[in-house]
């Protein structure tokens, strides 16, 4: 499938009709009409809150409507003149897949237009069977899970480093066969789908920026700038920078875990010495959790320091399994940086929301996202 993230999302998409939506306005309207939910909102707050004039809201209404995107929502009282109409999202009008392969399991979820999940299954995995292998059993779970549904296309996560306008991985620690491995190209060939690949931790990044919990010009990251630090069976970060994720150059950004912190360190799978993650996993094995958050900790406050960002989130299934000890030995270590800095309060540190398969769900933002106008660089 040619093309860079996000290609061919027009392919193949039954149910909505994908050239209303190709026009940044339609993206606009629709993503007021997203963030609005249930209780709507009015053609003049559109043309209001878009600058758009209120013909243009008419028309880009009247086609989503027309596609089945948009729906009346009822009347509401406006003040001195007639009830206004308000119009809200048809959420079951389309649907994305999102798909987490983590080492050693896969999640796959389907999330309807607003973003909330609809159906979710989960299989054990061994990331080391092969590509063939894994790229046939993943397929089969994401078939099974759609039954009759014709999605938008499947957004894929997985641990990087990798190649996300490409589509193709790169040498993921600990599975250096995947080096070169064309998985977007090879999953929507096996699927006949549209197919998006990108890191776990950027997905989940996506997924807090822009997905079912966050709400635009509210709450803690909306258009905001963020850390997602990933602890799982590997550490890794995604970067959301002024709402967007930051993704570099050559989509390699987030490579957090393997910035060198002890010199002449523990051997770590990659082939430095003293990366964060060696230090992290080498602490949590030994049963010293509190330690493994201090490193973690060091590794967060260089990126604030680095970034300037408003907030740190933790995840990951090693995070889940200590919630409390990650979240008071990191906010420790930002606070002391800050204490000797001066200057104001710490970040703040929280664990991101979306629980073990906010992943999944950030997966299925990779082809969400695009269409409300939302979370691209
Ligand atoms: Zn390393």
């Amino acid at each position: 499938m040619p093309g860079g993230p996000g290609a061919g999302a027009g392919n193949g998409a039954a149910g909505v009709n994908l050239p209303a939506l190709r026009s940044h306005n339609a993206a606009l309207v629709l993503d007021l009409l997203r963030t609005a939910g249930a209780f709507g909102i009015s053609r003049l707050e559109l043309a209001e809150r878009t600058g758009l004039t209120p013909q243009a809201v008419s028309k880009i209404t009247a086609r989503l409507r027309a596609d089945g995107l948009a729906t009346e929502a009822g009347h509401r009282a406006s003040t001195g003149g007639k009830p206004r109409t308000v119009l809200r999202l048809v959420p079951e009008a389309g649907h994305a897949a999102g798909l987490h392969l983590d080492r050693d399991e896969l999640t796959v979820v389907l999330c309807d237009l607003a973003g909330a999940v609809v159906a979710e299954r989960r299989a054990p995995l061994d990331l080391g069977a092969g590509a063939d292998a894994v790229v046939e059993g993943a397929a089969a779970e994401v078939e099974a899970l759609l039954g009759g549904v014709s999605p938008l296309g499947v957004g894929v996560a997985l641990p990087g480093p990798l190649d996300h306008a490409l589509g193709v991985l790169h040498r993921v620690t600990g599975f250096p066969e995947w080096d070169g491995f064309a998985l977007r190209d090879a999953l929507a060939g096996r699927l006949g789908l549209p197919v998006v690949v990108d890191k776990d931790t950027n997905a989940a990044a996506l997924g807090v920026a822009v997905g079912a919990g966050a709400r635009s010009g509210s709450g803690s990251a909306g258009g905001g700038s963020f850390a997602y630090l990933h602890l799982g069976t590997g550490l890794g970060a995604g970067l959301v920078i002024g709402g967007a994720v930051h993704r570099g150059a050559r989509t390699g950004a987030g490579e957090f875990g393997h910035q060198v912190i002890q010199l002449d360190g523990p051997l770590c799978e990659c082939g430095n010495r003293g990366c964060i993650e060696v230090l992290c996993l080498d602490a949590v094995g030994r049963g010293a959790v509190a330690e493994a958050a201090r490193v973690l900790g060091a590794g967060a406050a260089n990126l604030v320091g680095l970034l300037d960002i408003d907030l740190v989130l933790l995840g990951g299934r090693t995070v889940a399994a200590h919630e409390e000890v990650f979240l008071q030995g990191v906010g420790a270590v930002l606070a002391e940086r800050a204490r000797r800095e001066g200057g104001g309060t710490a970040v703040p540190v929280r664990v991101a929301p979306g629980g073990a398969r906010g992943v999944a769900e950030g997966a299925a933002q990779l082809l969400l996202a695009p269409l409300f106008g939302r979370g691209e660089g």
